[in-house]
């Protein structure tokens, strides 16, 4: 069975006091276990150490970004290697603000899956369409087309979690409904069984985002093959437990 996941992105938010009251939050909270759920959350590059020494040792942190290969004359980029060197163990990778504001193209995010996971970060990849690609009907060409670029350049995807995130979801209020986040995680495991392997479609998750909140995590996480979240606005707030514990 596959483990149940919960990333927090917190984006570009927080100030240091924010931050230390959003996981004091955290830390007092009553979840489910780690045999049961998974719990990720990803402060801003500056906040990660301080996140990480603070936070209760069952939950994990994610960076939200890393540069595509080896450190050096990069200015303003974070490596991969900087990461694993501070002990961070996650990478959130090709997220849509990312591919839209920085022109982040599905080779480019590809690279990083694949440079990320051989420095032994393990790497929540994003993907999902816009509303235009879905009302032109292309939902799953576009997400095909940027799950290939992934599964072209990585071999092993047990370091790896998709999370679907359909682009007009996301900070809109405006979530996919059960069926439809279904439908789509659905055919990107049929995609991965018919492209990757049998294996890798049975094993890995395929986590949900886009307005995920308190009050719609439970019927989207009971869906087949909604294995978790990844939340933004709500994992700023004291409602990401009640997310976390959609799990149950
Ligand atoms: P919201 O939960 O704010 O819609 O953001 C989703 C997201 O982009 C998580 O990476």
């Amino acid at each position: 069975a596959r483990k149940f996941f919960v990333g927090g992105n917190w984006k570009c938010n927080g100030t240091a006091e924010e931050v230390k009251k959003i996981v004091n939050t955290l830390n007092e909270a009553q979840v489910p276990s780690q045999d049961v759920v998974e719990v990720v959350v990803s402060p801003p590059y500056v906040f990660l150490p301080l996140v990480k020494s603070i936070l209760r040792p069952d939950f994990h942190v994610a960076a939200q970004n890393c540069w595509v290969k080896k450190g050096g004359a990069f200015t303003g980029e974070v490596s991969a290697e900087m990461l694993v060197n501070l002990d961070i163990p996650w990478v959130i990778l090709g997220h849509s603000e990312r591919r839209a504001l920085l022109n982040e193209s599905n080779e480019f995010v590809g690279d990083k899956v694949a440079y990320a996971l051989a420095q032994g970060l393990k790497v929540i990849a994003c993907v999902g369409e816009t509303l235009e690609q879905r009302e032109a009907g292309s939902t799953m060409d576009v997400v095909a087309a940027q799950t290939k670029a992934i599964a072209d350049r990585v071999s092993n995807w047990s370091n790896v979690v998709i999370a679907y995130e359909p682009v007009w979801a996301i900070g809109t209020g405006k979530v996919a409904s059960p069926a439809q986040a279904q439908e789509v995680h659905d055919e990107l495991r049929k995609w991965l069984a018919k492209n990757v392997s049998a294996d890798v479609a049975a094993t890995t998750r395929i986590i949900y985002g886009g307005s995920v909140n308190g009050g719609n995590c439970k019927e989207l996480g009971g869906q087949a093959d909604v294995d978790g979240f990844l939340v933004g606005g709500a994992s700023l707030k004291p409602e990401f437990i009640d997310i976390i514990k959609a799990a149950e």
